[in-house]
């Protein structure tokens, strides 16, 4: 299969890219599973002008008119992708190579998961992956997050907002100080051991630690950092940075001719509306790009 562009992704940043370019007449291909999207799963109530929507209805929605648009949405992995002189030569799941000019890499990023009892049973009836997405479904309830840098000190501090009881799980001191003594003054309280078993027969109830400690709650927020999909990246010369995130200039230009990046894999806010802004800035970049624009 040819292509002028080929989109890593299908999640909110691919689909808009896709659909941006496919509007400025460059042939497109979308790799990805709108399964393995973040949003696949999730319920979105802080999109502009959207009331609250199921995350899959937006992804099926933003896939017809990406396919409408003129995309061709595969719904497939890339295996692999490598660089011949100006063309990149991509391999999708059935072995079928994907020649294009350019490529934008809207691959995500994968929440490090604790790997306890519970976590994956009770995954969306009470554990979380996102403090700053779920907070407001637990106005009055009580929340613990679990984890150990300051991503997970910042998302305790903010908790206390919403929650009747904070509680911050950690059992390595590895977050900023003075992020540390905000959340302890924002009164969060603090347990230091590692947690073994998230409890609950249909939803969270409780959380244990390994010195005991059971800590009665509704809600647990597994805020681990992420490691993202950045590898394939690799192949066509961009480093990713110590994060594994994708360094990308206003254009979403990576630095590397003809590839691009947008979405969670350039960075945070770990959220739609900027993996959408930015999946239209990509897509019109690749799309000038190789139209010669720029
Ligand atoms: C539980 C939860 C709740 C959330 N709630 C909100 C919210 O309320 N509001 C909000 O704004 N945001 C929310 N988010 C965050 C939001 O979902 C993400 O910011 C958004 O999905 C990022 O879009 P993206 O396109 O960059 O990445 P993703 O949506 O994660 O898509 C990544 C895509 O890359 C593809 N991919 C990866 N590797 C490959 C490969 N090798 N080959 C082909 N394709 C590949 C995947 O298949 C997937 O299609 C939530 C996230 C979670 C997990």
């Amino acid at each position: 299969m040819d292509a002028d562009i080929l989109v890593i992704g299908c999640g909110p940043a691919g689909i808009q890219a896709a659909i941006h370019a496919s509007r400025k007449k460059a042939s497109v291909v979308v790799a990805g599973k709108q399964s393995a999207s973040a949003l696949s799963g999730a319920l979105i109530e802080n999109y502009m002008g959207v009331p609250a929507t199921d995350g899959d209805l937006l992804l099926s929605t933003g896939a017809t008119q990406a396919r409408e648009a003129g995309a061709t949405v595969t719904g497939m992995n890339i295996l692999s992708i490598r660089r011949d002189g100006d063309v990149f030569e991509a391999v999708l799941e059935d072995g079928e190579p994907v020649r294009s000019k350019a490529v934008v890499f809207a691959t995500g990023i994968s929440r490090r998961k604790l790997g306890v009892p519970g976590e994956k049973e009770l995954f969306g009836k009470g554990v979380s992956y996102c403090a700053v997405c779920d907070c407001n479904f637990y106005k009055g309830r009580r929340a613990v997050i679990v984890g150990n840098d300051s991503e997970a000190a910042v998302s305790a501090e903010m908790m206390t907002s919403y929650a009747s009881e904070t509680s911050w799980v950690f059992w390595e001191e590895e977050a900023d100080p003075s992020l540390i003594s905000r959340a302890k003054d924002a009164g969060v309280s603090m347990h230091r051991s590692r947690p073994v078993s998230i409890d609950g027969s249909d939803k969270v109830e409780s959380i244990t630690l390994e010195d005991g400690t059971v800590i009665p709650t509704d809600g647990v927020f597994i805020e681990l950092g992420a490691k993202s999909a950045a590898d394939l990246a690799m192949d066509v010369d961009v480093m990713p940075e110590m994060d594994d995130s994708i360094k990308v200039d206003q254009g979403c230009f990576t630095g590397v001719p003809g590839v691009y990046a947008c979405g969670d894999v350039t960075g945070k806010p770990w959220q739609m509306a900027r993996a959408v802004g930015q999946g239209c800035v990509a897509g019109t970049s690749a799309a000038d790009f190789v139209k010669g624009l720029r």
